[in-house]
């Protein structure tokens, strides 16, 4: 069976665009409202020449109390289930309490992990980007999954991993 890359994060992060980015079509379903991604859909992508399936994450309630759990959970489930797992932070918003829970979770993970540093339309972002290194989960990745900026290379290091 193909490998199978887990996109995990929370809400509204970008996730579904980065899917979309991976597999070179626009079949996963990006919102401006929060929560629209139904519970683990999966997708065939190719890259070098390599197939593996991605599965996006989301369909949460997106109320405030249940989101850190719900986010934890995907992210738990991810760690038994996929092959490698790409962790999505908002690189304009900065890392949250939601996203630090997550990164407890994921530096215990013995699944590969690659943290994303999502919505660096720019080179005034890097910095952002960077400072996600606090997360305790290795080098951030920076890319804009919107335009394409760095998903090259991100592919790369998820290959590597997968
Ligand atoms: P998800 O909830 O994590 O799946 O996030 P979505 O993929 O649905 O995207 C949420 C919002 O962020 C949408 O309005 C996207 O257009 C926007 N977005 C996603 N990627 C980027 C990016 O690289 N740059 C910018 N500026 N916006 C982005
Ligand atoms: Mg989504």
């Amino acid at each position: 069976p193909m490998p199978t890359l887990a996109i995990v994060g929370r809400p509204n992060v970008g996730k579904s665009t980065l899917v979309n980015r991976i597999i070179g079509r626009r079949e996963a379903v990006v919102e401006d409202v929060p929560g629209v991604t139904r519970d683990r859909v999966s997708y065939e992508a190719n890259w070098s020449g390599r197939s593996f399936m991605v599965q996006d994450t989301g369909g949460w309630e997106p109320d405030a109390k249940g989101l850190q759990q719900s986010v934890a959970r995907q992210a738990a489930l991810a760690m038994e289930s996929a092959d490698a797992i790409v962790v999505v932070v908002d690189a304009v918003v900065g890392a949250t309490a939601t996203d630090e829970a997550v990164a407890k979770i994921l530096r215990r993970s013995k699944t590969p992990v690659v943290l994303v540093a999502n919505k660096v339309d720019d080179q005034r972002m890097e910095a952002e980007a960077a400072s996600l290194w606090n997360l305790g989960l290795g080098e951030p990745y920076p890319v804009s999954a919107i335009h394409g900026r760095g998903t090259g290379d991100l592919l790369d290091k998820i290959l590597e991993v997968l």
